[in-house]
């Protein structure tokens, strides 16, 4: 359905601490490792629960600190979360399922899960479902405006000149629109937001509708 791409030629024009992150990006830590990393070095900053109002449907959302360096790898490097819903929407899914799945046991261990006022069970379905997913914490979308491990380190204000890609890949520069305009960047910053599934009391599955196709999405842009 999609030719898959190749992360061979995925080159930098950083424009905040290019000399540090430049030799960690290039270093060809894989997905597995960086995970690895995640798993070992992060620390849960909070949890929330989160629903559609109305419809029965919810989710733990955590945020996570994991520091500069390993937020880089992640988000930004050629064998990074992005990079495999670059090299093709499938590989992506992919490394979301096994990133998720590599991350729940720790988050549902965490003493701050009982903040969701979601029971165990619930937490680890909403998890392992597969529309559960993992991105950069964004100012405007705080769970809980007066906690301090919700505040958001993105915004489109502080992106930078939309036209300035600091990805070049071959496709994301050239790609239009404002979510190309973001996903062409590489931010440097410290957290990220795991969101479970939607679900109810049955363990139906809630997708947005704005988030039906994020994986073809990223692909795309890189962003959704
Ligand atoms: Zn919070």
């Amino acid at each position: 359905m999609h030719k898959n791409r190749s992360t061979c030629s995925w080159i930098y024009s950083l424009r905040e601490e290019a000399c540090t992150r430049l030799p960690v990006l290039t270093a060809g830590t894989t997905f597995a490792e960086i995970t690895q990393r995640i798993i070992s070095e992060m620390s849960v900053l909070c949890c929330h629960y989160s629903e559609i109002v109305g419809t029965g449907f919810s989710r733990p959302v955590y945020t996570v600190q994991v520091g500069k360096e390993l937020f880089d790898l992640f988000f930004n490097s050629p064998d990074g979360y992005r990079a495999a819903y670059f090299r093709s929407p499938g590989d992506g899914l992919n490394a979301n399922i096994s990133f998720i799945r590599a991350i729940s046991l720790p988050l549902e261990e965490s003493p701050l899960s009982a903040n969701s006022k979601l029971c165990s069970s619930r937490i680890h379905q909403c998890l392992v479902t597969p529309s559960a997913k993992v991105w950069l914490v964004e100012h405007g979308k705080e769970i809980d405006s007066k906690c301090p491990g919700c505040t958001g380190e993105w915004s489109s204000g502080t992106a930078g000149r939309p036209d300035q890609a600091e990805i070049h890949n071959g496709v994301w520069e050239a790609a239009s629109g404002p979510n190309a305009e973001w996903g062409r960047k590489a931010p440097y910053l410290t957290k990220l937001r795991v969101m479970g599934a939607f679900l109810d009391d049955q363990y139906h599955e809630c997708v947005p509708q704005d988030k039906r196709f994020r994986a073809y999405g990223i692909y795309r842009d890189g962003w959704s």
